[in-house]
């Protein structure tokens, strides 16, 4: 709980925002807050699919293929329209909205018939089409919140997140962000405005318009709160919080109602998509709170982030193995040969190989004997990564050095979490006996430094059973 109850950052995302029902409960949540908090800043993500038709829309156009792009356009307005015409009973201001969020539409039609005369599509023009969700739903919902009487302002956070040029994953520049934002927020705050953000978007120093990769908006959140800086940060979404695995996955799924940081960072990066994994970061350096709720449940607590230090590795409350999750759609790639026996650099120059493709590792393995190094990509870039493994040491394969570089199948990688596992012997036995009893092949397995988890990597088809079978144990 924060110490003091002054300025509250709350996200809402794409489901949040996504539908009449849902925005009526959003407006109903910022009326509370407001009554109980002097400065409310609202972060918004696209509505609902809306980030993915755009995005999908410029990968057509950049192929040659702009006939979808009428119906794109089509649903793209209807979406934002309905819940305008619904929530915005006020004409001047339902007819404003819908007017810019027209000239978005057109801008998105402009960019996908640009990149269809040029054939491609650059990481930049993507940002330019991406950042329209967020940049349309953000004035949809002001003028919602508006419209039931609160003093609400649209706000682009390209006027404030600024980034450097990475674009699809651009890193904030805190300094220049934590001046741009106090600068632009503060006043609107000391009115009384409630000041209605972009999500998942910034701009570099030139005001190029970039995104802090997929699902960034839990980040964008984080950012702001940190910076302003506010006592707490709220993350709407549409489950009670982060549960003891994904709720699609297994329906007895639990809330946890406090998790650690260390947990919740591993669960993050091992693919609960429940929170962006850089969110947590800026939060625990700013010494601010943050809880997950759920829009379409208000008065479920869900979960709280605690320090670690609270725990001190201890299991919270008495559970040992905390949460299991599941990352789907990598491949493993080995590295095999009896010529690396003791070679040094070979794992040294395999990751900058990998790197030089632009591709992040999100766990690695090695055989004690050394002749093989085995590691997981993401599927759709394994065959890229082989290649360029091939290439860099063609001469050890043409010297039988190393026998072969290979990738199997769609695999999945599923971890367990908890931070009782520090201190508790057996976790590991117990975990591969139950994947065993439930004929869940186990392919690779990767345990943190930290013992905070363990990774298992196993084949596509087994990745359900894998989860739920470790999710009993989690429940039982
Ligand atoms: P939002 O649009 O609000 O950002 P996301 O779809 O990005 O929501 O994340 C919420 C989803 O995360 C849930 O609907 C759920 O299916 C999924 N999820 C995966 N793992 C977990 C978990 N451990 N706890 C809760 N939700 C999880
Ligand atoms: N709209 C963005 C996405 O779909 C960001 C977010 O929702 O967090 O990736
Ligand atoms: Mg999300």
């Amino acid at each position: 709980m924060p110490k003091s109850k002054q300025t509250l950052v709350m996200k809402f995302g794409g489901t949040s925002v996504g539908s009449i029902k849902a925005l009526i409960n959003v407006m109903e949540i910022i009326r509370e807050a407001r009554a109980e908090w002097p400065r409310v800043i609202v972060v918004t993500s696209a509505m609902s699919g809306v980030t993915n038709l755009l995005l999908e829309s410029a990968s057509r156009a950049a192929q040659g293929n702009t006939e979808s792009l009428s119906d794109a356009e089509t649903t793209l307005r209807e979406k934002h329209f309905v819940v305008i015409d619904e929530l915005v009973r006020n004409g001047t201001l339902s007819k404003k909205t819908r007017n810019e969020i027209n000239t978005l539409i057109f801008s998105f039609v402009d960019l996908c018939k640009a990149m269809a005369v040029l054939g491609e599509a650059s990481p930049r023009a993507l940002d330019a089409v991406a950042s329209l969700g967020e940049r349309m739903s953000v004035r949809v919902l002001a003028a919602i919140v508006e419209n039931t009487g609160i003093n609400a302002k649209a706000v682009e956070s390209t006027e404030f997140i600024i980034t450097n040029d990475h674009f699809q994953n651009a890193h904030p520049d805190l300094k220049a962000t934590t001046e741009q934002t106090r600068h632009l927020l503060n006043p609107l705050l000391d009115e009384g405005v409630v000041p209605v953000t972009t999500g998942f978007i910034g701009a570099t120093p030139g005001g190029v318009i970039t995104t802090l990769g997929r699902g960034g908006s839990d980040y964008s959140a984080a950012i702001i709160g940190a910076v302003l800086p506010a006592d707490d940060v709220w993350i709407w979404t549409d489950v009670d919080g982060v549960m003891t695995t994904d709720p699609r996955i297994d329906s007895s799924a639990r809330t946890l109602p406090e998790i650690t940081y260390s947990e919740i960072a591993e669960l993050a990066y091992y693919g609960a998509k429940v929170l962006h994994p850089k969110t947590i970061r800026p939060v625990i350096e700013a010494g601010i709170g943050l809880r997950i709720c759920n829009t379409f449940n208000p008065s479920h607590p869900g979960t709280r982030l605690m320090a670690n230090v609270k725990s001190k590795g201890k299991p919270v409350n008495g559970q040992v193995v905390r949460a299991v999750t599941a990352i789907r759609n990598q491949r493993l790639i080995t590295i095999e040969g009896r010529g690396m026996l003791g070679v040094p650099g070979v794992a040294a120059r395999a990751f900058a190989a990998v790197a030089s493709t632009g591709t992040s590792v999100p766990l690695i393995t090695q055989a004690s004997s050394e002749q093989s190094i085995c590691f997981a990509v993401p599927s759709d870039t394994a065959a890229i990564v082989v290649n360029q493994l091939e290439k860099v040491f063609s001469s050890e394969i043409e010297d039988n050095d190393i026998d072969r570089v290979w990738m199997t199948a769609d695999v999945s990688i599923i971890t367990v979490v908890g931070v009782g596992m520090q201190h508790t012997p057996g976790v590991a036995g117990r975990v591969f006996s139950q994947l065993g009893k439930n004929n869940a092949n186990v392919l690779a397995i990767a345990q943190g430094s930290s013992e905070v988890s363990i990774s298992m990597v196993v084949a596509a088809a087994d990745t359900e059973i894998a989860v739920k079978a470790l999710h009993e144990l989690i429940i039982s």
